[in-house]
């Protein structure tokens, strides 16, 4: 399995935003995107760099959404592929696939600080979905699906060295019960339920040349 093994911390300087890859850290005052002298796009010659392109603009978005789900292109492309099918808009489409992703709802159910961990949670085996074992972070929840954590002690300490202090807003399409480590979906993730400023019809256009 592909791995993307790149420090992340340069995606968000290359966004200009804090797009969350490194848990805890990311509410510091060690993320660079807090500090004046390293909020800039990596890189010596940022300052040399002229206005962005039309195509420049579009490509930037998707690498947002890309880095953000934590993505290699292959694995973007499949889920762009998935939204063409939809009947709805693409863009939206797109969104609420990725938003479904496993490793995501572990994150966002607050069972893991980044979803880089929740990424590993997943492929390492330690959940189990409705009872089942799943290992593939981009399995796609279903409404009623429940997302428990193995029986094993060293599963059940694992996802409890996780949990602390949660600073993600509630999601209202999710419900944890933090004493039993479970989640369950109870609805589909909406577009505003994306809490990432990003405009999809750009992707849309950038993926569709
Ligand atoms: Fe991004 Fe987190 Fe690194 Fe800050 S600490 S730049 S939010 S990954």
């Amino acid at each position: 399995m592909a791995r993307n093994y790149a420090p992340v911390c340069r995606y968000c300087r290359r966004e200009g935003l804090k797009l969350m890859l490194k848990g805890v850290r990311c509410e510091t005052a060690k993320c660079p995107i807090e500090k004046e002298y390293r909020n800039k796009p990596p890189g010596m010659h940022a300052w040399r760099r002229g206005k962005t392109s039309e195509y420049g603009v579009r490509l930037r978005e998707k690498q947002k959404v890309k880095r953000y789900y934590g993505l290699l292109e292959n694995q973007f492309q499949r889920f762009f592929a998935m939204a063409l099918k939809g009947t709805d808009n693409t863009g939206v489409n797109l969104l609420q696939l990725l938003e479904r992703r496993l490793d995501n709802v572990v994150f966002k159910a607050g069972l893991a600080n980044s979803r880089r961990t929740a990424r590993q949670m997943v492929a390492h085996g330690h959940l189990h979905v409705n009872g089942r074992r799943v290992d593939r972070p981009g399995y796609l929840v279903r409404v009623g699906d429940a997302i428990t954590v193995r029986g094993a002690e060293r599963s059940q300490n694992y996802v409890k060295s996780q949990i602390g202090e949660d600073v993600r807003p509630p999601q209202a399409w999710l419900v944890t019960e933090f004493n039993k480590l479970t989640a369950r979906v109870i609805a589909l993730p909406q577009r505003e339920d994306v809490l990432l400023p990003v405009a999809e019809n750009l992707i849309v256009e950038f993926c569709s040349r």
